[in-house]
């Protein structure tokens, strides 16, 4: 984040003891977002990938002080992603990658309904 960016970004949270709570736009999957050059992006990713570290596609965060509004980057801890099989063609949001393990990046991945996704690259693959 440019440092005008930072300051857009603590504009929009609250500090409560020591909990850095989201008072900026929050869908309904309940994970805090922040806008940044009109693209749309997970407050907790910008907010680990810019006071501790970048982040890898197949990471995700998991909120340590088990308050979903947490955005401090020191209450959240970045994991690996587990396979859980073949899940079929739609993946759970959580999931981080396809069966064919591409990753669920921006540009990959197809929102469908009931918060389930699709991979792009396999989608691709399937129509030719
Ligand atoms: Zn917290
Ligand atoms: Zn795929």
């Amino acid at each position: 984040m440019t440092p005008s960016e930072v300051r857009r970004f603590e504009s929009q949270f609250k500090r409560s003891h020591g909990c850095w709570i989201w008072d900026g736009n929050v869908p309904p999957t309940g994970t805090p977002q922040l806008s940044i050059n009109g693209k749309r992006t997970s407050a907790r990713r910008a907010s680990y990938e810019h006071w501790i570290e970048p982040l890898d596609g197949g990471v995700r965060l998991t909120v340590l002080c088990d308050d979903e509004l947490c955005v401090n980057p020191y209450h959240l801890k970045a994991e690996g992603f587990e396979l859980t099989g073949d899940a079929g063609q739609s993946f759970p949001k959580h999931q981080t990658h396809c069966r064919n393990l591409h990753p669920f990046n921006l540009a990959n991945t197809v929102w469908s309904g009931n918060n389930t996704r699709l991979c792009r690259i396999c989608g691709a693959g399937s129509q030719r």
